[in-house]
C-alpha cells in the first residue's frame, strides 16, 4: 500500500492520465479504447525516435566545443546567430518534442534564450519539407505570405521571451554562467589523464573527472590537460 502511494506521488501525471482513461472507459468504452489506442501510437512513436535523438544530442554535446556554440548561437552572435537558428530549425527533421533535448544541450553550452526560441519555433512551423507541402496544397502565395509573417512573429516572440526568461531560470545554468574551466561529464571517459597532469585542478569523482574549486590557474598545465583529453571534454572559456 505504501509502495503504491509512493508510486502515485512520484508519478502523479501518469497516474492522473491512467485514471482519466479508466473513467472514460467506464463512461464510454468505445471512446476510452480509441483514446488508449491513440496514446499507444504516440508512445510507440516516441520510443522509436527519442533514443536516436538522445544519441545524436550526446554526440553533438561531445563533439561541438562550447566556444563554438557561444560564438555562433550565443548572445554575442547577433544577426549571425538569428540566421543560423532559423536555418537549424528549418532544416531539422522529426517531431517538435525531439527538439527539446537538443535545445537544452545547446543552451547548456551557451546558446542564447532568443536563439533557442527561434530554433524551437522554426522547427515547429517553418520546416522546409512542410513549406514545400504547403505550397503544393495551398499555393505559393499562401506559403510565402505565411512564412514571412511567421518569421516576423518568431523574431518578436523570441525577443520578448528573452526579456522575460533569463538564463538562470533554466535548469543547469550554473554550469554556463561562470567563466572558467568546464568539464563535460557526459563526454568524460574517466581515463584520469587530466587528474594526473593537473592534480591541483582535476580529481576523479567516481568514474568521471571533475574540476576542483580553484583561485588560480596554471594556464600551461591547463592547456596541456585540454589537449591531452582524448574526448575533448575540458574547455576553458
Ligand atoms: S582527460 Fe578527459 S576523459 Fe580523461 S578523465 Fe580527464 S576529462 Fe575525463
Amino acid at each position: 500500500m505504501t509502495k503504491a502511494i509512493k508510486f502515485i506521488k512520484s508519478n502523479l501525471f501518469l497516474t492522473s492520465v491512467i485514471f482519466a482513461y479508466a473513467v472514460l472507459a467506464l463512461i464510454n468504452p468505445q471512446i476510452g479504447l480509441q483514446g488508449a489506442k491513440n496514446s499507444g501510437y504516440y508512445i510507440k512513436e516516441m520510443l522509436m525516435i527519442m533514443p536516436v535523438i538522445f544519441v545524436l544530442t550526446a554526440l553533438l554535446d561531445s563533439w561541438v566545443p562550447k566556444r563554438t556554440i557561444i560564438r555562433y548561437l550565443g548572445k554575442e552572435a547577433k544577426t549571425k546567430g538569428v540566421v543560423l537558428s532559423f536555418v537549424l530549425g528549418s532544416i531539422s527533421a522529426g517531431p517538435i518534442y525531439a527538439a527539446f533535448p537538443f535545445c537544452v544541450m545547446l543552451h547548456k553550452k551557451g546558446a542564447s534564450i532568443k536563439n533557442v526560441v527561434i530554433i524551437l519555433s522554426s522547427w515547429a512551423v517553418v520546416k522546409i519539407p512542410m513549406l514545400l507541402n504547403e505550397a503544393k496544397f495551398l499555393g505559393f502565395k499562401f506559403m510565402i505570405t505565411r512564412w514571412i509573417l511567421t518569421v516576423i512573429s518568431i523574431l518578436i516572440f523570441s525577443w520578448i521571451t528573452a526579456k522575460i526568461v533569463k538564463d538562470e531560470d533554466l535548469p543547469q545554468e550554473e554550469l554556463r554562467l561562470k567563466k572558467g574551466v568546464y568539464l563535460n561529464k557526459t563526454a568524460c571517459m574517466g581515463c584520469t589523464v587530466c587528474t594526473r597532469m593537473y592534480p591541483a585542478l582535476f580529481q576523479m569523482d567516481g568514474k568521471r573527472a571533475m574540476v576542483k574549486e580553484y583561485n588560480y590557474l596554471d594556464m600551461k598545465l591547463l592547456q596541456k590537460a585540454i589537449e591531452a583529453c582524448p574526448v575533448k571534454a575540458i574547455e576553458y572559456i
